[in-house]
């Protein structure tokens, strides 16, 4: 992950400002807003968010300022606008500002022991959903969540056997169809099967294909409608960096995104992406994925996410 790199072209431009003497001006504090601006958008965070970002930064560094300012003679003006002080308040407010962007209203729906919990996985094709399958399986079954896993992916050729080798692999009960063409009857079939074994976590994998969205859209639509889930829940590979706000963004309108996991943070992916998954679906990330491997899985704390996007 190279999500430090944000940090690094954050700390240089706040040492550029840092070496100037005085007091700072806001022509300085602009010019400094602007290189914040630029690594964000390097590092994947959507455009318009920045933009949004940076105004909102301005505004709190300046009001902050005025206030400090407005105290009296006690302290010195100087001091207080020194470019030290001002560094230090831009930095807290990046971070502030980060982190709130990863702290959506919504929060992310809590399984509840004892009930059957259907959770629909929706995301593209390749974007690492049935991996992620897997990989929350694995969790909730290490947790003494009874687990099972439907695949209503019908359309790509080997999706069933991908899931069931996985499956297989983790012991966790399985349901899918060679021969039922319709993705909506088995997704119903399977859940209504696993509520009566008493089943927990019932996890409802649906097909992610690059083309024919609005096929696809109306696809995870009927499955939604029929298996009623807990939660929906988008997995979004944030290698595809600037891309992802609008893929999120068409999930989010089509079902009713509950939250996120982003996967393949362990490569060359930014982390900015991230940060857009959650502005498109107001939704929280619950985890992300960080390996191929179905230990992979980390939950998602905003704090600890910034601090390294941060370095
Ligand atoms: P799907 O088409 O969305 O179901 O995608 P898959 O689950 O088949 O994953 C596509 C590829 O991404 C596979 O080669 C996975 O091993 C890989 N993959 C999935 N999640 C991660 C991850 O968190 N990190 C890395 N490095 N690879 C991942």
């Amino acid at each position: 992950m190279v999500l430090a790199e944000l940090g690094g072209k954050l700390r240089e431009s706040l040492r550029k400002l840092h070496s100037s003497s005085g007091r700072v001006t806001k022509d300085q504090l602009n010019a400094l807003l602007s290189d914040i601006s630029r690594a964000l958008i390097e590092s994947d965070v959507n455009v318009k968010m920045v933009m949004t970002m940076r105004e909102q930064i301005k505004t709190k560094v300046m009001t902050q300022i005025e206030a400090e300012e407005s105290k009296g003679d006690d302290q010195d003006d100087q001091n207080r606008r020194s470019a030290s002080h001002l560094s230090k308040t831009v930095q807290k407010a990046v971070v502030d500002e980060l982190t709130n962007l990863l702290n959506p209203e919504n929060k992310a729906y809590s399984l509840k022991k004892g009930k059957a919990n259907v959770v629909l996985f929706v995301g593209l094709q390749g974007s690492g959903k049935t991996t992620s399958i897997a990989k929350f399986a694995n969790y909730h079954q290490k947790r003494g969540w009874k687990t099972a896993m439907v695949c209503a992916d019908t359309f790509r050729a080997g999706a069933f056997d991908q899931l069931k080798q996985n499956a297989t692999k983790l012991r966790v009960p399985f349901y899918g169809s060679y021969t039922e063409a319709d993705p909506v009857l088995i997704a119903e079939d399977g859940v209504n099967q696993f509520k009566k074994e008493k089943y927990e976590v019932i996890i409802v994998d649906t097909s992610g294909r690059h083309k024919q969205e609005s096929a696809l859209f109306e696809e995870m639509q009927e499955i939604s409608a029929a298996v009623k889930p807990n939660n929906t829940v988008l997995v979004i590979d944030a290698t595809q960096g600037q891309a992802v706000f609008d893929q999120a963004l068409a999930f989010h309108s089509a079902v009713d995104v509950g939250s996120v996991i982003v996967t393949k943070l362990d490569g060359g992916a930014k982390g900015g992406g991230a940060l857009s998954a959650v502005a498109a679906t107001e939704s929280p990330i619950i985890f992300t994925g960080t390996g191929e491997h179905f230990e992979d899985l980390e939950s998602f704390h905003p704090e600890s996410f910034v601090s390294k996007l941060l370095g």
